[in-house]
């Protein structure tokens, strides 16, 4: 993955003054502060670890995992912000949230049927940037970057500094939504969408809600969950505003990864009038036993927040350890069945290149 700032990925036009802005009032002691103070978030997203050696001493981890982590790293780097780092346990290299982020050495294996474009989104990328893949939904690459680097991404080997669109090519991609009818839903995808910042975001959703056939406005993102400060004011601000209706799908795959800040932050899209899903993947040593598939739900909707997907591994390479077989999936499932109510019953998944939608397993 490109290791690019968040404001890299998107090219919205420049800054208009808004009247009555601090520009504009007569002197104050304010005109001696810095006009656009960074936002919380965007200061957590630029300290956050990018070295393995960092990663393991920052919990306390025997050295003999400093190895994995480098030629892991190598290969797609390490990323994660503080905000995360914090809810997982100190010296234990299985824990749950580590899982998802710590390089291992075993990602250098080949193992057959483990590519490097698994969903073969190379193919759907009509324009770059807006990949169509289902009736009437579009998803928009929003930003290249993410806030975290979760070891079995499919998007590991993606080639996101081709998929950073300029201005020209946004005028393309809405031009194209604009001239089919059949889009009723915009999906921002990344990378994380969320990993732009809020002027951009912004820019995008007005353009959006002036094409009439629209009604949704779909957001993908694991923002809220990694660093919640992420839904700030100026997020808010965008949001509640738009006509659209409005769903975001977060991305947790363990109970622990739902503290109060992240409750907090659910809380908050909640009140913008957002209605929150949840989509996982089934993961080896993170989330494969029922009680912890049960207590996600349970957790989840603690937050306020639905289940959506429970996805299988893609086979992408690099992350054959992380596989669980089908049969195992599906019993899995059965037997969460039997503990929950229907409605913190995810579907269980697998994406299929060239199939309609996702398939039920
Ligand atoms: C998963 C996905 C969607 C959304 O599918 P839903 O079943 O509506 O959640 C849309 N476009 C692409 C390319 C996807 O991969
Ligand atoms: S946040 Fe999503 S897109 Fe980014 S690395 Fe993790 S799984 Fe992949």
């Amino acid at each position: 993955m490109a290791s690019v700032a968040p404001r890299d990925g998107f090219t919205a036009p420049p800054h208009q003054p808004v009247a009555g802005s601090a520009a504009s009032v007569s002197a104050s002691p304010d005109e001696f502060k810095p006009l656009h103070l960074p936002p919380a978030w965007q200061a957590q997203l630029a300290g956050a670890i990018r070295d393995p050696r960092e990663l393991c001493r920052r919990l306390g981890l025997e050295d003999a995992w400093l190895a994995g982590a480098q030629t892991g790293h190598a290969l797609f780097e390490v990323r994660v912000p503080e905000a995360f780092v914090a809810r997982m346990r100190h010296g234990d290299a299985n824990d749950p949230l580590l899982r998802q982020v710590l390089p291992l050495g075993e990602e250098r294996l080949a193992r057959e049927g483990y590519v490097s474009d698994p969903l073969a989104e190379a193919e759907h990328t009509s324009s770059r940037g807006l990949i169509h893949k289902y009736a009437g939904r579009v998803l928009l690459i929003t930003s290249p970057a993410c806030a975290v680097n979760c070891r079995y991404c499919f998007r590991r080997h993606f080639p996101y500094a081709e998929n950073s669109p300029s201005r020209a090519q946004w005028d393309a991609t809405l031009d194209a939504l604009r001239d089919d009818p059949s889009i009723s839903e915009a999906i921002l995808s990344g990378g994380d969408p969320l990993a732009a910042n809020d002027r951009q975001l912004a820019w995008l959703v007005a353009r959006l809600e002036a094409i009439p056939h629209l009604k949704r406005l779909r957001i993908h993102t694991r923002l809220p969950v990694v660093i919640p400060d992420r839904i700030d004011e100026a997020l808010l601000g965008w949001l509640d505003a738009t006509r659209l209706q409005k769903v975001v799908v977060l991305h947790i795959n363990h109970a622990q990864e739902i503290d109060d800040a992240v409750i907090a932050a659910c809380a908050r899209l909640k009140r913008a009038g957002v209605t929150l899903l949840n989509q996982s993947v089934l993961l080896r040593g993170v989330n494969d036993t029922t009680d912890a598939l049960a207590e996600l739900s349970e957790r989840l909707f603690e937050a306020g927040i639905l289940p959506y997907y429970l996805h299988v591994l893609d086979p992408v390479a690099g992350a054959a350890h992380f596989d669980v077989p089908d049969d195992e999936a599906r019993e899995r499932v059965a037997e969460l069945r039997k503990r929950l109510p229907g409605f913190l019953m995810p579907r269980l998944v697998r994406e299929v290149p060239g199939e309609a939608s996702k398939t039920p397993l």
